[in-house]
């Protein structure tokens, strides 16, 4: 076994179908009287019912969460939060609600509450991202680390199949790196193939039948895993890729992860433990062809083509990809990215 540096995060979770109802305990853990509940315009209404369920330990919602935390959104949140005198931000939503939450807690030490809704992961990991000018800054702060996290899954029930396939995949991606990260260590390994195989089994069925429980608290379970992971973790060539996809090129996040995952492991075959713990998950011969598999199964769109990505942009994709160097099992040059970035323009199969 080779030398590593294990760095586990504090986390509190509850988990469970109805677990919802165990927010008010929860503020009180915290010491939070005044709450303040955030989701995006599309779901006011979880967020109406959550602020009712909390009654006067709530002191408001603010619905206007957006994909990447528009600076502006971020410094009128903030203003709200202040006027209203909160003392603890509930984030309702996916990984841009809860994005939306650390931007507030990053300037003012506030508490957050974290209630996912989706498989995005953000709310185990210290990450934030602030969207200027086009370009979204991302940092790390323990500040802006849930203290504690509700994982609901009967909340899950109403995000579409599609949307569920794509996050799902967004889920396994983070996984998928952390097997092979330079930061990695048995226990995340653990973790992240428990995660993908959590995954691999309820997604397909979550696509058949949006309403299946079972299959909902399980894909939970694993993106649970895999939020965890991320947070402990470095990232390598996948996330780098999809960072600059979404903000240089305004790609949807959780679409744009599935379709360049298969390609991105591909590049990386070289790491051959993780293409075994990969394979071992998905109960497939081959990781990367497992994947692609996995996702035709999810009927999810498998070229950046079919995503709005213009075939002109993706050779200053590939320079900005490859512009300064980070940790990758495979070197990262111009040449063999832009060749990947195509083959995920074209969809083939790797
Ligand atoms: P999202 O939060 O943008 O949600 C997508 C849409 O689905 C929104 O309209 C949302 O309201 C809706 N939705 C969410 N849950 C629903 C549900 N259960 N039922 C019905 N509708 C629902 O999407 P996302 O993929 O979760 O998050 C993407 C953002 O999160 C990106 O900005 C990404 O960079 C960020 N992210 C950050 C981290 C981190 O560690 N900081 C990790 C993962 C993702």
């Amino acid at each position: 076994m080779r030398a590593f540096v294990y760095n586990g995060l504090p986390a509190r979770v509850v988990f469970g179908a109805g677990a919802l109802a165990k927010l008010p305990e929860e503020l009180q853990r915290l010491g939070a009287t005044k709450a303040l509940v955030l989701s995006t315009p599309e779901q006011r209404a979880s967020a109406a019912e959550v602020a009712r369920a909390l009654g006067a330990r709530c002191v408001g919602t603010y619905d206007k969460a957006a994909m990447h935390v528009p600076v502006d959104t971020a410094e009128e949140a903030r203003r709200v939060a202040k006027s209203l005198g909160a003392d603890c931000c509930v984030t309702v939503g996916g990984g841009s609600t809860t994005g939306l939450g650390k931007a507030i807690a990053l300037t003012s030490d506030m508490p957050i509450l974290s209630v996912p809704t989706t498989y995005a992961g953000s709310e185990m990991t210290p990450i934030y991202g602030i969207t200027e000018g086009g370009a979204k800054k991302t940092g790390r702060d323990a500040r802006v680390l849930p203290k504690s996290v509700i994982y609901d899954p009967t909340l899950t029930l109403s995000l579409p199949p599609a949307l569920s396939a794509a996050s799902g995949m967004n889920a396994i991606a983070h996984a998928v790196e952390a097997l092979y990260s330079h930061e990695g260590n048995p226990i995340v390994s653990l973790m992240a193939e428990e995660g993908i195989r959590a995954l691999a089994a309820s997604l397909p069925k979550i696509v058949e039948a949006a309403n299946d429980l079972a299959a909902r608290t399980e894909a939970l379970y694993g993106a649970w895993l895999c939020g965890i992971v991320l947070g402990s973790a470095g990232m390598a060539l996948h996330h780098k890729l999809c960072h600059v996809l979404g903000g240089s090129f305004n790609l949807p996040h959780a679409e744009t992860h599935a379709i360049v995952l298969p390609h991105a492991v591909s590049y990386n075959e070289s790491a051959a433990e993780a293409m075994r713990r990969i394979e071992r998950a998905l109960g497939a011969e081959h990781a990367a062809r497992g994947i692609y598999d996995l996702e035709m199964r999810l009927r999810l769109p498998m070229r950046l083509a079919d995503i709005g990505m213009k075939e002109s942009d993706l050779e200053r994709a590939a320079r900005i990809a490859t512009e300064s160097p980070y940790p990758n099992p495979r070197k990262v040059e111009y040449a063999p990215v832009l060749e990947l970035l195509r083959n995920a323009y074209q969809g083939h199969r790797p």
